[in-house]
């Protein structure tokens, strides 16, 4: 039976309805100085700690709590003979609920301008050792640190006259938990403060079971990160579909990086198929930037995963019709638009986010190794410098589409080359691009260059023009950028762009062999910018 209860709240959201009604139920409840204030002025009978420890609270509330007949009412074991003579000879009584939030340390320390002294005072020391000392007994004791568990807690109570060891169970760990993640704010603080060191801590929570990982018989489990708050998969919210996958959330995170990297006014597309962006467009409507980022390549988009940073129309949803998608992620949908798509599959995800267009609040990303995790800071930027390298200049009309192309760039895995123009005012395309390949060469000869024609062979059989497919590909390759995401170890990667008639291309440089890449350039008459930022994404 639950007859005595301990409240000690700094946060008093909801402690007065909960004091009322363990008062009901004949519970009497032993409080602190703030706490029994505010429960004596709503009428209820409070006992002061003080009256059970015989001492008043001291150096400034630091004392309360810490002393025996609160602790021994706490821990003692209940059918421990021992244990409950010496709590008979003490004059300890037991105490069977313990309900403590604790100082706020984590408000105090993120206030601008806090001073040691201030974030010192909002150690809790009591508070802890209540919850620690509760929750070590929890086959006898309940210990609340969570407002929001009140109501289950009064209600089991009110019907059966305790709290089940279920629920003493999962309260208990909960304090554990509390208490851990309150020391850990306070090393992170403190280390910072006292010791000028950086405590790497990540705080993920609210794991999910995805039902399997990257393949069918790897188990996996998305978990949130704390209190993430702007763009992020774990903000999205899925208004239809399938749960996501493993995989899902790899490839949505890319699309969203993706087209958060391109950051612009117009309506943006990335449509991404293993952890690659295959199709990146701007448009001026959602609907061109979607055709224009399909046309990048219609094979790979079949399952693929589409970002957009525009709310999604009626029409860009009747575009897709009879095309397979996996994901679409958008601010938001048009409700005939979301209606449309709920019809076109009972599959297909639909991943509403409407922060998707603030800016990333993170600042750092991570990857895990066998044993070991890496922190990098986000990859923010796309060039240090726009050096012009060769005799031939690079047209200054050329330098958004260039942006555009390296932008791609950064989201595509080394070694990337991406090859952009210009399809219609003011709107860029990813014509095509290499990925992933142990040498650069072989993402622009057999990957990027083949893939464009492939492309605009695509392109061209649906347009109503006289002109042959070849001019058709020199067209379009005339006015065609290529970007890199590295420096070209050697002049061939100029040859083979230019062997396809691309003539303007951007790369960080830096190679040994910068000049001999420059002199082919010149020789070919092929224009070269140097922009000092590599871009490797592995
Ligand atoms: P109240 O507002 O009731 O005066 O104080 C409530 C707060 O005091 C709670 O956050 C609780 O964790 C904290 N507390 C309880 N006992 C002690 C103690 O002995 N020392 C310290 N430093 N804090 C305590």
């Amino acid at each position: 039976m639950v007859k005595r209860a301990l409240l000690s709240v700094s946060d008093k959201t909801g402690i007065v309805d909960f004091a009322r009604g363990l008062e009901k139920l004949d519970i009497q409840i032993i409080s602190t100085g703030g706490t029994a204030r505010i429960l004596r002025d709503s009428g209820i009978e409070v006992m002061d700690v003080s009256d059970v420890t015989g001492f008043p609270e001291m150096m400034g509330g630091r004392v309360k709590t810490l002393h025996p007949r609160i602790h021994g009412g706490i821990l003692s074991i209940r059918d421990d003979h021992d244990h409950m003579g010496e709590a008979q000879k003490a004059e300890v009584e037991m105490i069977d609920l313990v309900v403590v939030n604790l100082y706020p340390f984590e408000i105090t320390v993120s206030k601008e301008g806090v001073l040691l002294d201030e974030a010192i005072e909002n150690i809790d020391i009591g508070g802890p050792a209540m919850l620690r000392s509760a929750a070590k007994n929890y086959r006898y004791v309940s210990v609340v640190c969570d407002p929001d568990d009140y109501g289950h807690v009064l209600k089991e109570i009110r019907s059966t006259g305790v709290v089940s060891q279920k629920t003493r169970e999962v309260l208990a760990v909960k304090a554990f938990r509390h208490t851990a993640d309150y020391d850990a704010t306070i090393d992170t603080y403190l280390s910072k403060e006292l010791l000028g060191e950086e405590v790497l801590r990540l705080s993920y929570k609210d794991g999910v079971t995805l039902r399997y990982g990257e393949n069918w018989h790897q188990a996996a489990k998305f978990y949130k990160e704390d209190g993430i708050t702007g763009p992020s998969l774990a903000n999205a919210k899925q208004l239809h579909g399938k749960e996501l996958s493993y995989n899902n959330y790899i490839d949505a995170d890319n699309a969203l990086q993706t087209v958060k990297e391109l950051s612009c006014s117009n309506a943006a597309v990335a449509i991404v198929k293993h952890n690659n962006p295959c199709g990146l467009a701007t448009g001026n409507t959602l609907l061109q930037a979607l055709g224009a980022a399909w046309d990048g390549d219609p094979i790979s988009a079949y399952g693929s995963i589409i970002c957009t940073n525009t709310v999604f129309s009626l029409q860009a949803a009747e575009f897709l019709n009879g095309k397979f998608v996996e994901i679409i992620l958008a601010p938001g949908f048009e409700p005939d638009a979301l209606e449309y798509l709920k019809n076109k599959s009972a599959n297909l995800r639909l991943l509403e986010l409407p922060e998707m267009n603030e800016p990333f609040e993170v600042e750092n990303t991570y990857k895990f190794v066998i044993g070991g995790i890496l922190e990098q800071s986000r990859n923010v930027g796309i060039y240090d410098k726009w050096d012009c390298v060769t005799e031939t200049p690079y047209p200054e009309d050329l330098r958004a589409v260039s942006e555009f192309a390296m932008h791609a760039c950064k989201c595509v895995k080394s070694n990337a080359v991406t090859l952009a123009f210009e399809y219609t005012d003011g709107c860029y395309m990813m014509l095509s691009m290499g990925a992933g390949q142990p040498n650069r060469v072989d993402s622009i000869r057999k990957l990027a260059a083949t893939k464009a024609r492939e492309n605009l062979k695509v392109m061209y059989d649906r347009e109503i023009t006289d002109m042959s497919y070849e001019d058709y590909c020199n067209d379009v390759f005339a006015k065609c950028v290529m970007a890199s995401d590295a420096f070209f170890p050697f002049d061939d990667s100029v040859v083979h762009a230019e062997e396809n008639g691309i003539m303007y291309i951007l790369s960080p440089g830096g190679s040994i062999r910068d000049q001999e890449v420059i002199d082919t350039a010149n020789r070919l008459g092929v224009s070269l910018v140097f922009t000092g930022m590599r871009h490797f994404l592995h």
